[in-house]
């Protein structure tokens, strides 16, 4: 399996969870509301943020960067190239990595 494959399968996978997450607080809201609701939507929330969690750490090891604008981390995705380097900016705020700055610092050293 190369990259892209990889890359292809954690997509649905993350997308099937979060349908699963979903499906779950729709299943929650039909229930009376009562002390049960209230704890069942608390560990549906805390799951859910460890998800988030854990789809981060999978995302950068993947090769993602992750903008620690808000937590869990947000995965940054991949909106150019500049020669080979990969230019990712982050979905929430909108920050890009590597910043132009640090870029051009790095070129005037490699040139
Ligand atoms: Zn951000």
């Amino acid at each position: 399996m190369d990259k892209a494959e990889a890359l292809a399968f954690f997509a649905t996978g993350m997308k099937a969870i979060k349908d699963t997450f979903s499906a779950l607080k729709t299943a929650k809201e039909l229930l009376p509301d009562n002390r049960n609701k209230v704890e069942i939507s608390k560990t549906i929330d805390e799951a859910e943020h460890n998800f988030k969690i854990a789809e981060a750490q999978i995302a950068q090891g993947l090769g993602y960067e992750i903008c620690q604008c808000k937590f869990p981390p947000v995965i940054m995705t991949n909106v150019e190239n500049i020669g080979d380097t990969k230019i990712f900016k982050c979905p929430e705020c909108g920050k890009k990595f590597p910043e132009l700055d640090n870029m051009l610092f790095a070129k005037a050293y490699t040139t």
